[in-house]
């Protein structure tokens, strides 16, 4: 079995940690997910995840209520290192080594964000989920791991979804809608497609890192990716 990817950044956003729920982290899709990850780490790729906090809260949110839109977004920010630490959790009980480095430091509870030091983790085989986002208000954590795939060097950023791949409408409310099974960053913007926020996407872009949109919640999936087998949607140059 060859592997196409070594080194992947996985995104993840908080609402799939909720499942069916309406709020939170559902640990039934938080052991699920470790273990499709556990998967894929077995098979020797190096994993970093970067997680979201739209199942706990969300800047905008905030803001749109009157908060000040900076402190909004230390709250979701915040809440993301809640999700990582589930996450770290959950990949622990089934012995996946797993290291959270934030971006906001807070050493009592996890590694503050040191790229080298990420770098070697991964290298020695331990997946690193970074916490905090960027660090920065008026960022998205889909920004956030557009970031450290391109400080990683990973060979891809997963982004995981309820979906499998980027259809030209919503696919859940439109029988009739297409499939893309490969974009450009260019397609994406231009279309206006709702794939990642578009300064992640512009990121992307800029240094080529290819993105793949697929669907998480069946079993196996990043298995498929990671061998090479199609899934979902890639956004490439
Ligand atoms: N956030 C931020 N800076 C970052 C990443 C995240 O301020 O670099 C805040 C922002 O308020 C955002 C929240 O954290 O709404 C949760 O992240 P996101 O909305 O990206 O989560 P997801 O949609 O992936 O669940």
């Amino acid at each position: 079995m060859e592997l196409v990817y070594q080194r992947v950044l996985l995104k993840v956003s908080g609402e799939a940690l909720m499942g069916n729920d309406a709020y939170g982290i559902n640990t039934t899709v938080l052991d699920f997910v470790a273990g499709e990850i556990k998967e894929v780490v077995r098979l020797g790729v190096q994993v970093g995840l970067v997680i979201g906090a739209g199942n706990i809260f969300r800047g905008v949110a905030g803001a749109s209520k009157g908060m000040d839109r900076a402190t909004a977004d230390n709250m979701g920010m915040l809440a993301t290192v809640m999700n990582s630490l589930a996450m770290q959790d959950a990949l622990e009980r089934i012995e996946v080594d797993t290291r959270v480095q934030s971006a906001i430091p807070m050493q009592s509870i996890c590694e503050p964000y040191i790229r080298r030091r990420a770098v070697r983790h991964l290298e020695k085989g331990r997946t690193v989920i970074f916490a905090a986002g960027t660090g920065n208000p008026y960022f998205t954590t889909d920004s956030a791991g557009v970031l450290r795939a391109l400080e990683i060097d990973a060979d891809v950023i997963i982004k995981a979804t309820k979906v499998d791949g980027v259809y030209d409408k919503d696919p859940v409310n439109n029988a009739d809608a297409i499939k893309y099974q490969r974009l450009t960053y260019e397609d994406v913007l231009s279309k206006g497609l709702r794939v990642m926020d578009a300064a992640g996407i512009a990121l992307a872009k800029e240094d080529e890192k290819p993105i793949l949109v697929m669907n998480m919640t069946v079993a196996g999936n990043i298995r498929k990716a990671v061998l090479g087998e199609e899934v979902g949607t890639v956004i490439h140059s």
